[in-house]
């Protein structure tokens, strides 16, 4: 049987990942795994887990790979090879880009593509102002001027939305920050795996979403 696709979508907080991960995984029929989603639902929960990431994330800094890393390569090995997935927020810093390779290479197996979507730092800090996740199904949502959250619905379930607590602004100016000086520096590890494909994620979603499916050879 064929393969599925072996993809990480990689950029900055806001830069689109979430939304441009739901719509693949839409199209392509993999599995969209986001670190950040999981993290969230055991926070709901109130799981062990969930309250040790809680103050990391709360502060916009990273989980320490010691809690991370199996519970997601847990989660990515558990894919078939014929369903594929699509990582949304890990690999965050190279050693865990080294795990994901170490766990992959057991099954001789590899990321076929890593999207590199770059988004300037204005633009960055207006998307995560305006952002709002539904509680139920975490899709990302964009609010309008003068649209309020709590009149309006997820457009894919229904739920509540809500502004995520690390979308204030020192959370973000923190993340921003952890981005440029922990995450950036995967982007030579997959460069020199040749893999890596840049595109602009200044337009509008499906802009990108049409690029994004050209780097893949979609
Ligand atoms: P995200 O939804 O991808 O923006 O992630 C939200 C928060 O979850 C991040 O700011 C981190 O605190 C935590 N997080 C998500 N993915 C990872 C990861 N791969 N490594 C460490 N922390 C992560």
């Amino acid at each position: 049987m064929a393969q599925g696709l072996r993809l990480v979508l990689f950029g900055p907080p806001g830069a689109g990942k979430g939304t441009q991960a739901q719509l693949l995984r839409d199209s392509l029929k993999v599995t969209h795994i986001s670190s950040g989603d999981l993290f969230r639902h055991h926070l709901g929960q109130g799981t062990e887990l969930g309250l040790r990431a809680k103050e990391y994330m709360n502060k916009g800094e990273l989980v320490p790979d010691e809690v991370t890393i199996d519970i997601i390569l847990d989660k990515i090995l558990s894919v078939s090879d014929e369903e594929g997935f699509i990582l949304d927020g890990f690999p965050r810093n190279p050693h865990q880009a080294e795990e994901l390779e170490k766990a992959l290479n057991g099954k001789s197996r590899n990321i076929d593509k890593v999207v590199h979507i770059e988004v300037s730092e204005p633009e960055l800090l207006r998307r995560l102002g305006g952002r709002y996740v539904c509680r139920a199904c975490q899709a990302p949502h964009a609010l309008g001027e003068g649209e309020d959250a709590a009149s309006k619905k997820c457009d894919q379930c229904g739920g509540e939305l809500y502004q995520r607590d690390d979308d204030g602004p020192e959370a973000v100016k923190k993340r921003i920050e952890v981005y440029n000086q922990e995450t950036m520096p995967v982007l030579g590890f997959y460069r020199e795996r040749g893999v890596l494909a840049d595109i602009p994620g200044d337009n509008t979603v499906g802009q990108v979403n049409k690029q994004v499916m050209e780097a893949l050879g979609a």
